[in-house]
């Protein structure tokens, strides 16, 4: 049994829903059992976020153009795919009416001149529910048995609107009663991925992005054998090709890499996301929709030993906050505070370091968010500021994180050696640097205008180096 999520890009135009059909087909043909979650067509949650925002704001042409654009792109794909002049009607009335909801509701926020996360749900819901009953009929018209279902009905979530959490004792007995017995009879399911509601029917979301969730969740709850992610890319990388030509396939990941890997900016998959796999043992694989047979990466529990360096991503757009001062050495609280004053102004923290001298802390957190972070930290030490026993808070911009994954670093001597090294061949500064103990991470913090340079030459260090074990690659 096999759990297929197909993203935006998947479904974003009638020749990429046909590629997707087919690749249904294909499955289907050697596995029955097959279960579907689908994105909305790509760039329609946007546009309908944007417009309910709009709304809010007093602007009401941007919703009543979005009607339009949503009409014709989806009744535009429907003509292309749908053969059955009575399934495209009965397709064209509920795009109607969920149109028809849409204005209604961005009417209404207008009008109100206030979008709430639950609101917001209600709306960026919307495009899932018309790609599905979309993907649904094309499947049909290519005689593959189908029929769209609602997450809504099945996806039971908590009320934290915009980003809620799946209660997967209810969903599961719902996934079991209500998927189960259309699969038995060689139905297959196409389910709107993102969206949920709450116990007593409320509509919820899972956070952007959110589909490859639903998919993990239903593969979860359906013990699938494994879940497909079909996105637009050959798997996961061992770099951003942009920035390494020589950049290949990850033949295998772990769970625990996979999830690095998401926090240091890979496009990989929310760690999150995983979550239910990961408690169920189930692999996740990332494929291409346009490239099936192609290379494809594998998530599972168990590292390949001989992997080292699995791959290296970079976070962008970020800022070194530096508090620094000698007064803070031996002085318990001096982080805490720190900590407390970035979390009051819900700052994320990407990464820290702090020299066993207590002389400085430093950490990482979006550009965006900087002014705020040194403002609080500035109130917070006002007094230690005026007393000198903090110098400064000193804000670094223009920097990234370089981050350098893989579990087989574990008890491995020389990787940071043979990292810095090359870092330092090609004059490569690092500001700051971190490594979890758990040791399948190192992440450095550097100068922006290095990005390119660092990441080409560990990857040098690590992948194109033939005299040292290089990890199993596609
Ligand atoms: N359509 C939703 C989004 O754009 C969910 C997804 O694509 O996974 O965030
Ligand atoms: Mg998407």
């Amino acid at each position: 049994m096999l759990t297929l999520k197909f993203g935006g890009t998947s479904v974003g135009n009638p020749d990429a829903i046909t590629q997707t059909v087919s690749v249904i087909a294909t499955t289907k043909a050697y596995d029955q059992d097959i279960s579907v979650v689908t994105s909305a067509m790509s760039g329609v949650t946007d546009l309908l976020v944007n417009s309910a925002r709009a709304a809010a704001a007093g602007h009401r042409q941007p919703f009543l153009d979005a009607r339009e654009v949503l009409f014709d792109k989806h009744l535009t794909a429907a003509r292309e795919i749908i053969d059955s002049e009575e399934e495209r009607a009965i397709y064209e009335q509920h795009i109607t009416e969920q149109l028809g909801f849409f204005s209604r509701l961005c009417a209404s926020i207008n009008v109100l001149g206030e979008l709430t996360p639950r609101g917001l749900d209600v709306v960026s819901g919307l495009g899932e529910r018309m790609s599905a009953p979309l993907l649904a009929a094309a499947l049909r018209a290519r005689g593959v048995g189908a029929v769209w279902v609602d997450a809504a009905e099945i996806l039971v979530t908590d009320e934290n609107f915009g980003e809620a959490a799946p209660l997967l004792v209810p969903t599961c007995a719902r996934v079991q009663s209500r998927l189960k017995p259309m699969m038995e009879e060689g139905i297959t399911p196409v389910v709107t991925g993102f969206v949920a509601a709450t116990e007593s029917g409320i509509p919820t979301t899972l956070g952007r992005g959110g589909s490859d969730f639903s998919a993990a969740i239903l593969g979860a709850c359906l013990s699938a054998d494994e879940i497909q992610i079909c996105t637009d890319v050959n798997g996961i990388l061992s770099a951003d090709p942009r920035i390494v030509p020589q950049a290949r396939t990850l033949k295998q990941l772990s769970y625990n890499e996979a999830a690095e890997l998401a926090y240091f900016g890979a496009k990989v998959l929310h760690p999150k996301t995983l979550l239910p796999a990961i408690e169920r043992g189930i692999p996740v694989r990332i494929l291409n929709t346009f490239n099936p047979d192609g290379p494809s990466t594998v998530i599972t529990k168990d590292p390949l030993k001989n992997g080292l360096v699995k791959a290296i991503s970079a976070i962008r757009d970020l800022t070194l906050i530096n508090v620094e001062g000698r007064g803070m050495m031996g002085v318990p609280g001096i982080a805490a505070r720190t900590f407390r004053a970035v979390a009051d102004v819900k700052a994320n923290v990407l990464m820290i370091s702090q020299a066993s001298s207590e002389q400085s802390i430093c950490f990482v957190v979006r550009r965006s968010r900087s002014e705020d972070v040194q403002r609080a930290l500035e109130t917070e030490f006002e007094r230690e500021l005026e007393r000198h026993y903090i110098d400064r808070v000193r804000p670094v911009h223009d920097v990234v994180i370089v981050a350098v994954v893989g579990s087989g670093m574990r008890g491995t001597p020389g990787i940071a050696g043979r990292l810095f090294s090359a870092l330092g061949k090609a004059g490569v500064n690092v500001i700051a640097l971190a490594q979890g103990s758990s040791e399948s991470n190192i992440s450095l913090v550097i100068s922006r205008e290095d990005l390119t340079t660092a990441v080409r030459v560990i990857h040098q260090a690590f992948f194109q180096n033939r005299r040292v074990p290089t990890p199993q690659l596609v």
